[in-house]
């Protein structure tokens, strides 16, 4: 069977992945291949950084590789936080405090429109691809619901009035950026 490493810490993330594809590929984990090392994500793009990582395993462990990476992008903000949404209020990566920020930025500011945006880069053999994953919402005024992570308690995507926070990962998981880019990378997986 086909191995490929995901290059991820999460470890929900691996699993809901590997669940999908148990029978055609075989997904291994960092710590699997006994990578422990701290990969720099250095890059000024979600593809970028998505990309670093995957060729970090290819080229410091020889295998195949794939590596996420997701960010909020504010259409008034010119598109950040983007790939400095963990990080936006300082490097302590703290939700509240990066969702505090959002909502001054856009205090007084009547477009509050905002996607979630996911890339995973796969590299495989010599060929480098990228899958991309979005969901497009509003930011509202004040945080709202108790579920998810991140700035889902200030996101409300397009066609639902609930924030990501508030509508519970059931749904979430279907409609969201990040499912979005594992599918088709899991398409991608399966018709190889
Ligand atoms: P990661 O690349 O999946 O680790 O995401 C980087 C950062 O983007 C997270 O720390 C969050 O601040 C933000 N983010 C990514 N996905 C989501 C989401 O589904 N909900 C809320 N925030 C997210």
């Amino acid at each position: 069977m086909h191995k490929i490493v995901f290059a991820t810490n999460n470890s929900n993330k691996l699993e809901e992945v590997s669940q999908i594809l148990k029978d055609k590929v075989e997904i291994l984990s960092l710590k699997d291949i006994g990578c422990f090392d701290d990969i720099p994500e250095t890059a000024d793009t979600l593809e970028g950084n998505a990309l670093i990582k995957a060729r970090y395993i290819k080229e410091n462990f020889g295998l195949d590789c794939f590596a996420d990476d997701s960010g909020l992008e504010i259409e008034a903000l010119n598109s950040a936080p983007g790939v400095f949404s963990a990080r936006y209020a300082g490097e302590q990566k703290n939700h509240n405090d990066n969702m505090q920020k959002v909502l001054s930025e856009l205090n007084g500011i009547n477009n509050r429109k905002a996607q979630f945006r996911t890339v995973i880069a796969v590299v495989e053999g010599d060929k480098e691809l990228l899958f991309e994953g979005k969901i497009e919402g509003a930011i509202i005024k004040e945080k709202r619901g108790n579920g998810g992570f991140g700035y889902d308690p200030i996101f409300t995507p397009d066609g639902f009035e609930q924030t990501f926070a508030e509508l519970g990962s059931e749904i979430k998981n279907k409609i969201s950026h990040r499912a979005k880019a594992v599918q088709k990378l899991i398409e991608y997986l399966q018709a190889e």
